[in-house]
């Protein structure tokens, strides 16, 4: 068998589309625009790069886009007070805090003083329990973008056997919440799990959210099974070159699949997308107006 590939690009396209023209449909028919801020403390390389990447998207989907950029050193008091002011700016739908925050900074505080109507993230703490408990929420976009092809690629999830590897918050956890809500019988796998590879071959869906190149090979696969893999990790590819890889080893993995999720072009799109996706919900909830149709959970 070889895998169907699972163009993640292509769709965080379609998602990128769909948010656009609601944009539009915003501002034409209610004088709207929907507004996100990012906040960056700290200079660390990757997030600038997703931070850069979060704001030109999200003006090309014809919102406003706000960047607060914070020296390492800055105090907690001064970055609760900034979160403070975005929660009572009526210009601003999503705040996002880019995670990780220097060491001296408490994330589950900082997190937790977002307006979880705000929380594009999905990680304030009310939004974890709402999720929890099956209840209209703000949803991690990862874990969302996950959902999204996945439904796309199956229509119904129900009665599906689905393994995610990874307990994580960010990723693992709301991922079985969101499989559970489909109502998919879900494993959650981890660091201590039991013969793993037995754990896995059950699965019609995996999901690999554990950071580590490659560690699911191919014949841990069930024959047909779809493959979400989230790991990015970047490894040696010789003569001082690098390449990104997932959890998963691609090759053997596309051999035994039904579906498969490539890195990169996989997951990595769709978390963007599902920002942009969750501010625009976002946005339609505080104003009381009607939601775009398949982009939240
Ligand atoms: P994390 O480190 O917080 O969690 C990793 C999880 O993997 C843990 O729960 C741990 O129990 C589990 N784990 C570790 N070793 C294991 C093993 N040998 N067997 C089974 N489970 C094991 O990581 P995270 O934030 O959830 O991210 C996971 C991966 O997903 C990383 O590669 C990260 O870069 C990637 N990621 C990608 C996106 C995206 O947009 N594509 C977004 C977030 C995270």
């Amino acid at each position: 068998m070889t895998a169907t590939i699972i163009d993640g690009k292509a769709f965080a396209a379609t998602v990128r589309e769909k948010v656009a023209t609601h944009v539009a449909r915003l501002k034409d028919e209610h004088g709207i625009t929907p507004g996100l801020a990012v906040v960056l403390v700290g200079e660390d390389p990757a997030s600038q790069v997703y931070v850069r990447s979060k704001g030109k998207q999200t003006v090309e989907a014809g919102m406003k886009s706000v960047e607060h950029k914070l020296p390492a050193d800055t105090s907690e008091a001064h970055l609760l007070a900034l979160i403070d002011e975005l929660n009572n700016d009526s210009s601003i739908h999503g705040i996002l805090v880019q995670l990780p925050l220097p060491k001296h900074l408490n994330e589950d505080l900082v997190i937790n003083a977002i307006n979880p109507a705000k929380d594009v993230d999905g990680f304030h703490i009310s939004n974890v329990g709402l999720l929890g408990t099956g209840q209209k929420s703000m949803v991690p976009c990862t874990p969302l973008g996950c959902l999204m092809m996945l439904r796309d690629h199956h229509g119904s999830l129900s009665g599906l056997d689905a393994v995610v590897i990874g307990r994580s918050n960010i990723v693992g956890k709301p991922m079985a919440q969101l499989l559970l809500g489909d109502s998919c019988t879900v494993t959650i796998a981890h660091s201590r799990t039991k013969d793993l590879p037995d754990v896995v071959r059950r699965a019609d869906i995996v999901v690999a959210a554990v950071g580590r190149p490659q560690m699911v090979p191919g014949d841990w696969i069930k024959p047909g099974a779809t493959v979400i893999d989230v790991g990015i990790n970047r490894i040696d590819a010789g003569a001082g070159k690098t390449r990104l890889v997932g959890d998963v080893e691609f090759d053997s993995a596309s051999r035994v699949a039904g579906a498969i999720t490539p890195v990169p072009g996989g997951v990595g799109p769709m978390t963007i997308a599902c920002l942009l996706a969750n501010t625009v919900t976002a946005c339609c909830r505080m104003h009381g107006l009607a939601e775009p149709e398949g982009l939240t959970a």
